[in-house]
């Protein structure tokens, strides 16, 4: 077997970048091609350009020696065996995915091809995508025998993304073609066969699981709809337990409680069943979208996608009222935020819950002062400072004299934030927690009015 495969990927950001550094981590040669050369010259340089953990390590041990970066897909095409595909598949404006990037770097890809590859679709594609590009890059002169299309989607975490893309819950390959295949076990081997995890200076994964991942194999059009079946109804279940915690409201109940118990039925399962503000993100919210605009394009009524996209709309403006029902008037009131990156761990703001809050307490007159652990620079980008939003350098800066304090990200250091101190420096003690991260009567004893989600308010 051949451990060593040459391999490209196209799009160096959240996915690229990391399936990268980890295809290098497994032995692999690789080179890394991004058509944006102020991000390839800062990767050359050792920048990682976005928040992860062991990032920055991996891209310093492999930068130069198993890895490069650079503009030319041409060179990259011709020097490798398998071309993964992993640059943005964003939603247009009719709500399908834009695939125009897809369809360049197909036609890119297309121009280089001299001798047998196998093109890669990394990136989150809607079903019968892998026969455009097929078609693209026949359409450009290469003979159908010179290569094959294989999906195989991401399924990564950004915040946990190295670990995710190293200890994967299962491999999906979908590929219609036993030489493509052949291939992308190879790739993958040092995962499927255990050997990367005996090595004492292995990555350690967030799940439990021993056992060395499965790599499932599947035709391309069920690889392509495994990924968006599997986001949207991710989302789904985000979307169920948060309109389970407006019940939970409406009759005074828990709904950590009763997420508890939902969860500990294995049919169940206790993950993603924590309510909060609403998913968000650059996957969910575009790929819901885009599975039920396929759903739609094929005439298959799928309206329970809508439901949870209207959930998800509401319980932002939820939190919001929950503010005013704290605060009576918003106009002129001074808003501390805890978070703007889309959840903990991760300085991406795409389509961020937080980032719509901000923007819906300004539009209500608030002064907001914000800070998140690494989204910041970001957030400025989105929403610059102004005389009624400033950016502080510390929770505690953002709190100060602040009428009430909002918890928008799950960032673990705002779970364990010195309460004393915080009701000092805070004009009115008001905690409106929107990802549920404290007890509601620990933050009573401490003299707070605690308003969270799902959970009866403390006082
Ligand atoms: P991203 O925007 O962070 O990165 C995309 C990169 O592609 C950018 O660096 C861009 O400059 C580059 N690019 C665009 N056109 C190019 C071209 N013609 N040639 C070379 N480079 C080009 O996007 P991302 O978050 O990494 O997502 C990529 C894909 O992976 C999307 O389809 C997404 O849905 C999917 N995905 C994302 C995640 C996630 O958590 N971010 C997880 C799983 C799957």
């Amino acid at each position: 077997m051949d451990q060593n495969s040459k391999i490209a990927v196209v799009g160096s950001g959240y996915v690229g970048l990391v399936a990268a550094v980890c295809f290098a981590e497994m032995g692999h040669t690789v080179i890394c091609v991004d058509n944006d050369d102020r991000k390839v010259a800062a990767l050359q340089g050792g920048d990682t350009l976005i928040h992860e953990n062991h990032l920055p390590e991996l891209l310093e041990r492999y930068r130069n020696t198993k890895i490069r970066f650079m503009t030319d897909l041409g060179e990259a095409t011709r020097e490798c065996d398998a071309i993964f595909i992993a640059v943005g598949t964003p939603q247009s404006e009719a709500g399908d995915a834009d695939l125009s990037y897809v369809e360049a770097v197909a036609c890119e890809i297309a121009r280089s091809i001299t001798s047998y590859k196998v093109i890669v679709e990394k990136s989150t594609v809607p079903v019968y995508t892998n026969e455009w590009v097929r078609r693209a890059i026949e359409r450009n002169g290469v003979d159908r025998t010179l290569f094959d299309v294989v999906s195989n989607p991401e399924f990564l975490r950004e915040g946990t993304a190295v670990a995710d893309f190293l200890h994967p819950d299962r491999i999906v390959v979908g590929s219609d073609s036993e030489r493509a295949s052949a291939l992308l076990k190879d790739i993958y081997a040092p995962l499927t066969d255990g050997e990367y995890y005996k090595r004492p200076d292995a990555i350690e994964g967030h799940c439990s699981s021993t056992e060395p991942p499965l790599l499932l194999l599947t035709s391309t059009k069920s690889a392509e709809i495994i990924k968006h079946a599997s986001n949207a109804f991710l989302a789904l279940k985000i979307s169920f337990i948060n309109a389970v915690s407006n019940l939970c409201e409406a009759a005074d109940a828990n709904v950590e409680q009763v997420a508890l118990g939902m969860g500990l039925d294995s049919r169940i399962g206790p993950k993603f069943l924590r309510p909060g503000i609403g998913y968000g993100g650059s996957c969910f919210p575009k790929d819901v979208a885009a599975f039920r605009s396929v759903a739609e394009q094929m005439g298959i009524d799928f309206n329970l996608l809508s439901e949870v996209e209207k959930i998800n709309v509401q319980q932002k403006k939820r939190f919001l009222a929950k503010v005013r029902s704290a605060l009576w008037t918003l106009r002129t009131k001074r808003i501390g935020v805890l978070g703007l990156a889309f959840k903990g761990e991760t300085d991406d703001i795409r389509e961020s819950p937080a980032i719509d809050l901000v923007e819906m307490l300004l539009a209500e007159g608030c002064s907001v002062t914000a800070f998140d652990p690494a989204a910041m620079k970001r957030a400025q980008e989105a929403l610059p400072a102004s005389d009624r939003l400033r950016y502080a350098g510390s929770a505690y800066e953002a709190a100060e004299d602040a009428d009430a304090l909002l918890i928008l990200t799950d960032w673990p250091e705002f779970a364990s934030l010195d309460l004393e101190q915080l009701n000092k420096i805070m004009r009115y003690p008001i905690i409106i927690d929107g990802r549920n991260l404290y007890d509601p009567n620990v933050a009573a004893q401490h003299g707070f009015t605690y308003l969270s989600i799902g959970r009866p308010a403390s006082y």
